[in-house]
């Protein structure tokens, strides 16, 4: 069985028509859903990239792997399990067209290839799918012959969006420039908004006040991926493969827009960032919506176990094979645990009705330490409850601690990974924020 992985940066399950978006997003990938599993509740364990392509990659959580942050320099421990060198000694011609490698010492392990496109740009991210497809299509068609693995990671949703002409109204109908809208005044006390204003925005025309007309831009950025999407499943298409061929589509985490004071960025542990698409089409599984609570850790024993290969017992996450194949039930999580360690310091525990944030240490924003969100009433997770429903907060805060502590004592560590390694961009931030004497920005509850 060949293996196409499609991974999809900054990609909001919830931006997908196949998950309920009202635009058009995504064609391409809407259709593929119509023949795959898709799982309707699939989430990032730590984000963002780095982690989180740690965790697809290992099927361990953070804690085990030690990639808790993004940006550091520490590499990937070679002595945990890993998708591509698993594959490349089972016999896969291996390659990736990609940019991790050249960030973090380790991605590239069990890669015979290894493309990376986005050299030949000064900024890496800029990098658009046709680009990475003029790369990856040929290989496809020259390693189609052989049992291949080809990881393909495309970057359009990611800051900044800048999608071709074309799509940059696609979406967007109205005035970005009205001067009574102020949406936007809270972005441009903070760092990462100023830097916004003077890379990207300037680049849009006059000074836009309406954040609306940059969600637009992200879901044109959506929509021009998913056709380069399109137009590399057409590739596997025509080289005959299609039928041996397992084809994963996920994203590493989300965004968030601007309604939780966080603009267009993916630090938060809100489901903005946190609920990822995952999609499977794979020859024996029936189409199917997976319903149950699905994290990046399943990912590679899913994918290893739907090829007929062990899976190490060093990973942590579940596989779905069993399930997908109608030959046993679905895997029963009770909760998800995430965690972030980039900008700001933060564990959070997901259950299906209920998410609870706990931070290690004060967050730029100046937000309580504890926050609690009753998913069911509040899926955006606008009215923190932790005061009103202390019993459950405490609730949630033991069986997230008592999970914590017993991943730390599996993986022999005696102080929490996320303050022993310490923030990485985030620690500028606050750098910056005490030099410029920049306000704590307001959450916006809208
Ligand atoms: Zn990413």
């Amino acid at each position: 069985m060949n293996i196409l992985l499609i991974a999809i940066d900054t990609l909001r399950a919830d931006h997908l028509g196949c998950y309920g978006y009202g635009r058009n997003t995504s064609p391409n990938m809407d259709a593929f859903a119509r023949e795959a599993v898709q799982f309707d509740t699939a989430f990032a364990t730590a984000i963002p990239t780095h982690p989180a392509f740690a965790t697809i990659n290992t099927g361990q959580y953070s804690v085990s792997h030690g990639v808790v942050s993004h940006g550091s320099s520490a590499p990937i421990p070679r002595n945990v399990p890993w998708l591509p060198a698993i594959l490349q000694q089972n016999g896969y011609t291996t390659c990736a067209v990609d940019n991790l490698a050249e960030w973090r010492h380790g991605f590239g392990r069990g890669f015979e290839f290894y493309v990376d496109p986005t050299r030949r740009r000064a900024l890496s991210i800029n990098c658009d799918n046709r680009t990475l497809n003029r790369r990856a299509i040929p290989w496809l068609k020259q390693h189609a012959h052989e049992q291949f693995y080809l990881f393909v990671h495309y970057w359009d949703p990611h800051t900044p969006y800048l999608p071709p002409r074309a799509y940059r109204r696609l979406f967007y109908e109205g005035n970005p420039n009205q001067p009574d809208n102020h949406l936007l005044d809270a972005m441009d006390r903070h760092p990462l908004g100023q830097m916004w204003r003077e890379t990207w925005f300037n680049k849009l025309g006059p000074h836009i006040t309406d954040p609306e007309y940059i969600v637009a831009l992200y879901d044109g950025e959506v929509r021009y991926c998913d056709e380069g999407v399109g137009q590399l499943l057409r590739a596997l298409d025509e080289t005959g493969r299609r039928d041996d061929t397992l084809i994963v589509i996920l994203g590493d985490h989300g965004e968030l827009m601007y309604r939780h004071g966080i603009f267009f960025d993916h630090h938060g542990l809100y489901d903005g960032n946190l609920h990822v698409p995952w999609l499977l089409r794979h020859p024996e599984v029936a189409p199917q919506r997976a319903s149950g609570l699905a994290a990046h850790v399943d990912v590679a024993p899913t994918i290893l176990e739907l090829c007929g290969i062990e899976i190490p017992e060093a990973m942590e996450g579940t596989s779905w094979a069993k399930h997908l194949l109608g030959k046993g039930p679905a895997p029963d999580r009770e909760f998800i645990v995430s965690q972030e360690c980039t900008w700001q310091m933060k564990w959070s525990i997901r259950t299906r009705t209920h998410k609870f944030i706990l931070a290690r240490e004060e967050d730029f924003y100046g937000r309580p330490m504890r926050e609690l969100y009753d998913l069911r009433s509040d899926p955006d997770e606008l009215h923190n409850i932790a005061a009103a429903e202390p019993d459950l907060a405490a609730d949630l805060e033991r069986r997230l601690e008592d999970w914590i502590a017993e991943r730390m004592q599996a993986a022999g560590l005696t102080v929490d990974p996320l303050v022993s390694h310490g923030l990485t961009l985030g620690s500028r931030w606050k750098e910056e924020g005490d030099v410029q004497g920049a306000p704590p920005m307001e959450v916006d509850q809208r």
